[in-house]
């Protein structure tokens, strides 16, 4: 059984209680040792094998998971965040089923959510953006031409850009252009939730210049949207002239 678990952004107690106790059983983890934090590995049998994907290939991983499952091995495939977001698992999962391997996903919390708590933020606020956009920058990895950053702006919607501080002058021009204005606010978020977290606060204006100062090229999260410094309208959920399915409105 092979367990693809999320990690979480960094700080080693974001992750899953059932994460956890996998890693504390596991005989073998598999690690993305490039972002996942090594205290998690603290909890890690004495006996058990790590293995650092980061200098692996996917053949080299499918190897050790197959191995160990023929032994009989409790194997978990640790990634960084969420596994379902830019996690290459699909690939893994679809060569353990051709091999017949029974493989089960743990969620994590994923490095847009904590970044915007790095902020203390909220990505839909009534009157101003109800979508969340996940997205990046074209890089090794391309990215379809109906989902460019122009495009996608061009909504107004609340945005996480992954994979992309190393390009900030091309993510600003973008969304400059999909958006129409540039004082569109957005923060830069540098390892959430890790103890050397920077954030760094500005707008389309001037995000860029501050990005590159700080020296800030990878490991970021870049959020965007007018959720981040705006007026709203208070929800609905808690106001007392509107009846929900658990409370009364008050007359
Ligand atoms: N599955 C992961 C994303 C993996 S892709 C998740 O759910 O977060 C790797 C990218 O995620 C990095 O380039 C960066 O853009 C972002 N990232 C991962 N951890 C981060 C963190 N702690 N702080 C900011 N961005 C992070």
């Amino acid at each position: 059984m092979i367990s693809f678990v999320g990690a979480g952004p960094g700080d080693a107690d974001l992750i899953t209680v059932k994460g956890r106790r996998l890693i504390e059983e596991a005989d073998i983890v598999i690690y993305a040792g490039s972002l996942v934090s090594h205290s998690h590995l603290d909890y890690c049998k004495t006996e058990c094998c790590k293995y650092d994907s980061s200098v692996m290939t996917l053949e080299e991983i499918i190897d050790v998971m197959k191995k160990g499952d023929d032994e009989g091995k409790r194997i978990v495939r640790l990634h960084t965040g969420d596994p379902s977001i830019y996690g290459a698992i699909k690939e893994q999962m679809d060569r353990l089923d051709e091999l017949n391997i029974k493989y089960e996903v743990i969620p994590g919390v994923s490095s847009f959510t904590a970044s915007c708590a790095a902020i203390k933020s909220e990505f839909t606020l009534p009157g101003v953006s109800q979508t969340v956009i996940v997205t990046r920058l074209a890089g090794k990895t391309p990215v379809p031409e109906r989902e460019s950053l122009e495009a996608l702006a061009s909504h107004h919607s609340s945005m996480s850009i992954f994979l992309s501080a190393g390009n900030i002058d091309g993510v600003v021009d973008k969304l400059k252009e999909g958006y129409g204005r540039a004082d569109v606010p957005v923060a830069v978020v540098y390892k959430a939730t890790w103890e050397d977290q920077k954030i760094i606060m500005g707008t389309l204006e001037d995000i860029s210049d501050k990005v590159k100062m700080v020296g800030i090229r990878n490991f970021a999260q870049i959020l965007v949207g007018d959720f981040i410094d705006c007026n709203y309208q208070r929800s609905r959920l808690y106001d007392p002239s509107f009846s929900t399915g658990y409370r009364e409105a008050s007359k």
